[in-house]
């Protein structure tokens, strides 16, 4: 637990708790949730909930800037709001894209925010949106600024992290930045890295009888099954690498398909999974060790090898001792009266990518919500409040902390 006089060095006492609970308005910020959630934005699709967001954000006399990074189709979302004192700048970081599934419209039932996008993460930006607007009202930022920052093409498949990718190399980056994704506990402070492996074995000819030759034929599912046992292997080995938060480093196999019909040779099998790796694991080596297994088997089977290793993110940690650590963390105390355990992100996300290329501390923290990447994603009101009270605090805290 923090001790009384580190919290009023960060500036969160109950005073302005008080005054920023006060000031965010739940009918506000699910209006906010419900006019994103209501443009529908697949990935690769968000250019009119870009506008949308830019129209909610001017609507509130905040300025917007519209970079393109990279993806003119839709042009990111950046606003920034300035105490006017030199100060930390602390970043609010969202995606605007949601996963490719039939639209769900929003509904407001028994305090429960439901639609395409709520938990994953339209109701987080409109979370940061409130939080901007409580900062504004209440005057309660001394220093620095606040600067949140919206973007599309962040779930995988259909997007690639290229977006923000491209807003870090333009220069929207803050001293620090929070990502409301649905993970409210622990205050995560590692996590691996990933990539998709997706490898395609074909062989040369045509599908044949096996009584009409193809028992002769290369068989592109022996490879298959060769990969897998060669894969498997090195997953065993993999399994020293552990740690104690973040788990260990695996190499996983969840899809495996060939074949028509039983007595036929194909000409081509398909193998998916993921190679996870913790900080420290160099990547070349991953990939080398990957492709190295890939070209045995070719040449043993005398098939053809493909294989995609497609890096989802790297691995990150963040100094749990980092002074943003400390300011979130008497803001999520300050403002739930509880201290979140350190611990491991479950997932990849954009965090990642702030830590490795834009060299600032990330957190992941967000409503605790369900249902992402489904049809039934649902948050309730009162965890979108709490996520715009510790947000706001935590730019309180950090931007008004005593400078290092
Ligand atoms: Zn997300």
């Amino acid at each position: 637990m923090l001790s009384g006089s580190r919290m009023r060095e960060n500036g969160v006492n109950k005073e302005v708790v008080r005054k920023l609970a006060d000031a965010i308005q739940a009918d506000r910020l699910i209006e906010t949730a419900i006019r994103l959630i209501e443009v529908p934005s697949p990935t690769r699709s968000a250019a009119d909930v870009s506008d949308r967001l830019d129209e909610i954000l001017r609507g509130d006399g905040f300025s917007v800037e519209r970079p393109v990074a990279g993806w003119p189709d839709a042009p990111a979302v950046v606003s920034k709001f300035a105490s006017g004192k030199p100060g930390r700048i602390l970043q609010y970081n969202g995606h605007l894209d949601t996963v490719h599934l039939p639209f769900v419209p929003p509904r407001i039932e028994g305090g429960m925010l439901y639609g395409s996008g709520c938990s994953d993460m339209k109701g987080g930006i409109a979370a940061c949106v409130e939080a901007m607007r409580a900062l504004r009202q209440t005057g309660l930022l001394t220093h620095g600024g606040v600067m949140l920052t919206a973007h599309d093409l962040h779930e995988s498949p259909w997007g690639d992290g290229t977006h923000v990718n491209g807003l870090i190399d333009e220069g929207y980056v803050g001293d620090a930045v929070l990502l409301p994704e649905y993970l409210a506990s622990p205050l995560p402070v590692i996590g691996r890295g990933m990539a998709v492996l997706t490898i395609k074995i074909t062989r040369e000819g045509q599908p044949v009888h096996e009584m009409l030759g193809g028992l002769e034929q290369p068989s592109v599912i022996r490879a298959g099954a060769e990969i897998v046992r060669r894969f498997a292997e090195v997953d065993q080995d993999l399994k020293q690498l552990n740690h104690p938060m973040a788990g260990r480093e695996s190499l996983f196999v969840g899809r495996f398909e060939a074949g028509e019909i039983y007595n036929q040779s194909p000409i081509e099998c398909n193998v998916a999974g993921t190679r996870r790796w913790l900080p420290g694991t160099a990547l070349t080596d991953a990939e080398a060790q990957y492709h190295g297994i890939l070209s045995d088997v070719a040449e043993q089977h005398s098939v053809r090898i493909e294989g995609g290793f497609h890096i989802a993110r790297d691995a990150y940690r963040i100094n749990p001792d980092d002074p943003f650590v400390s300011a979130f963390q008497s803001a999520h105390s300050a403002g739930t009266g509880e201290a979140l355990p350190v611990g491991a992100k479950p997932f990849v996300d954009d965090g990642h990518e702030f830590v490795n290329r834009a060299g600032i501390p990330a957190i992941t923290h967000g409503p605790d919500a369900k249902g992402a990447h489904t049809l039934n994603e649902e948050v309730a009101v009162s965890e979108l409040v709490r996520v715009a009270l510790v947000y706001a605090l935590t730019a309180v805290a950090f931007c008004g902390g005593i400078q290092d």
